[in-house]
């Protein structure tokens, strides 16, 4: 299909800007892959609720890593499709989760950004692995509008974590795929919405 991405590997290229930051972590390369599974093509990503702790008018930004934040680093990228498992590029996504302890910063912006999918639909997000707090499986938060869309509110789940059993808003769909790479954890999901 000519409108899918073809097979091709996002490679990390903020290297530079991480060093300039002082940061003694290294990120894997995740491999983006090759055209998304759309065998679910009429599934949209399910929503979920928003929760107490979005804050509107975050930075434009993909990394949220700071000097000296604790946490495991994390790298998540994916694509944003429509149902028809078109790319849609220039979508934002506006991202926002607990730090390793379960917090929110609620006085300022940390572990929050926005970012808009590259012409191919794809966007990257390097952060650290959120905490889990009271009542809670480990989760990311996140909003996607494709251009001139609507709105998705919805959540992002880590595999094999136990509270994931018993955490009422926990949906399978919205799992990650995982894996671990030289210390930092290598996450992909792909986004379904509604095209504008
Ligand atoms: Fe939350």
């Amino acid at each position: 299909m000519s409108d899918t991405p073809t097979r091709r590997t996002i490679l990390a290229g903020t290297f530079a800007a991480t060093s300039l930051l002082g940061l003694d972590r290294s990120f894997a390369q995740v491999p983006i892959g090759a055209t998304p599974e759309c065998h679910d093509a009429d599934a949209m990503t399910p929503r979920e609720t928003e929760g107490p702790f979005f804050k509107p008018a975050s930075p434009q930004r993909t990394e949220l890593l700071e000097a000296g934040m604790a946490g495991q680093p994390m790298e998540l990228v994916g694509f944003v499709l429509s149902r028809h498992c078109k790319p849609l590029g220039g979508a934002l996504l506006d991202f926002w989760h607990a730090d390793d302890k379960g917090d929110y910063d609620k006085s300022g912006f940390r572990l929050r950004g926005h970012q808009f999918s590259d012409a191919d639909g794809r966007y990257r997000l390097r952060t650290i692995v959120p905490g889990a707090y009271e009542g809670r499986t480990r989760h990311i938060h996140v909003k996607v509008q494709a251009k001139g869309g609507r709105v998705l509110t919805t959540q992002l789940y880590f595999p094999g974590e136990l509270k994931n059993r018993s955490d009422g808003l926990f949906r399978r769909e919205l799992l990650m795929r995982t894996a671990d790479a030289s210390g930092s954890l290598a996450a992909r999901f792909n986004f379904v919405v509604e095209a504008g």
